[in-house]
């Protein structure tokens, strides 16, 4: 049932006139995806043939849902309906900015464009497993030992990256009509922090998401890239099941904490990058120890489960990184630990030697082999 506060937006919104069909936006099938919490924060997606040229509509769109009383966000984004190929960017609600982002100068194909040699997910089937804290610092191992990465944060539910890398508040500079990315420890990064208001990106669904996540890669000036990690969303819902269907991936890493429970995620993890035909490069698990004083090992979670449900999935174990104080310290200062030399740099200039080999190794050939130094 819908809440009474959904049916006054519905037919605020449909209020609005669709111009190609002279019916309220609603009832020409225009709005799709509408969300509407409790706490007034209300997310649509208004399907659109014709690009940017609609935008005094989406406009029109969120200003209606916005006079509705006990609405207190609203964020409208224009996607393409899978016949035109057109698209546009994500459009933001009134704490959001940019109010416009820049549009490619040809529409690019429904397709993503390869933005790297090779595009490598970073996916843990439920939140805080430190599977941010492994893509930045994946990341940056990879460039200091010579290669060209970037880094999108895909994770629109709660983009952090700009917080780990010190990036919080910068905005991407548009060249030539692109976005050009933020460079921050030698990385070219992208996230959708950057760009809309991180309390507002928890009302987006499925087709909003997938729409800002195409943008975040194609309107981006990634440059001559040899690798891109992608901070996906954590999960493997419908949501998540999309973006790695569609985005061009060359392999993804999974990471884990030992519990058993978070193994049973593991095994549902593997199965979604299977059924999409992604090679799973491998499984890191995180937190697995902590160090006491006297130097030895306390197995807070479990021990070697990680590993033991690789081999039984049959994908490779990169390697295994203990609880310490640095990583968290390097996320909340915005100065990851890879690049200082503590035993987690090394830790993750190891984990991304193991990835790159794993890579080559991955089925598909599309992905030159990357050379870590
Ligand atoms: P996720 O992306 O899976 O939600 P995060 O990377 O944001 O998780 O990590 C959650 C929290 O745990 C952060 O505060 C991060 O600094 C901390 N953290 C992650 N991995 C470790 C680790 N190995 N040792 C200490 N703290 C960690």
């Amino acid at each position: 049932m819908p809440s009474p506060l959904e049916n006054q937006v519905r037919a605020a919104l449909d209020a609005v006139k669709d111009p190609a069909t002279a019916k309220g936006l609603v009832a020409s099938g225009r709005v799709a995806g509408l969300v509407v919490r409790a706490d007034g924060k209300v997310g649509f997606v208004i399907e659109t043939g014709v690009g940017a040229a609609d935008e005094p509509l989406r406009k029109a769109a969120e200003d209606a849902a916005a006079r509705v009383p006990g609405v207190t966000a609203v964020t409208a984004v224009l996607t393409a309906d899978a016949t035109t190929g057109a698209r546009t960017v994500p459009a933001t609600g009134p704490a959001a900015k940019p109010a416009t982002l820049p549009q490619p100068a040809q529409p690019p194909a429904s397709a993503v464009t390869r933005p790297a040699r090779a595009i490598v997910a970073v996916a843990s089937a439920k939140g805080g497993v430190g599977k941010s804290t492994v893509a930045v610092n994946l990341a940056i191992a990879a460039a200091r030992s010579g290669l060209r990465v970037g880094l999108l944060d895909a994770d629109v539910f709660g983009p952090s990256l700009p917080t780990m890398l010190g990036t919080v508040g910068q905005r991407p500079e548009v060249k030539n009509k692109r976005m050009q990315p933020v460079m921050a420890h030698g990385l070219a990064t992208m996230s959708i922090g950057y760009l809309v208001d991180p309390d507002q990106a928890v009302v987006w669904r499925g087709p909003m998401v997938m729409s800002a996540v195409n943008q975040l890669i194609s309107d981006t000036d990634w440059g001559d890239l040899d690798i891109l990690f992608i901070d996906t969303p954590p999960g493997t819902g419908e949501v998540q099941l999309t973006l790695v269907q569609k985005l061009p991936l060359d392999g993804a890493v999974i990471v884990s904490t030992p519990q058993e429970v978070a193994l049973a995620d593991v095994r549902r993890g593997v199965g979604m990058f299977r059924k999409t035909q992604v090679p799973v490069l491998g499984v890191i698990e995180n937190m697995a120890w902590f160090e006491q004083p006297d130097g030895s090992r306390a197995y807070i979670f479990g021990q070697g489960g990680a590993e033991r449900t690789a081999a039984e999935q049959k994908v490779p174990f990169l390697g295994a990184l203990p609880i310490l104080s640095a990583l968290r310290e390097g996320g909340d200062t915005g100065v990851p630990a890879a690049t200082g030399t503590s035993s987690a740099a090394e830790a993750f200039r190891l984990l991304a030697s193991a990835i790159n080999e794993a890579l080559a190794a991955a089925p598909n050939k599309a992905a030159p082999k990357i050379v870590f130094e």
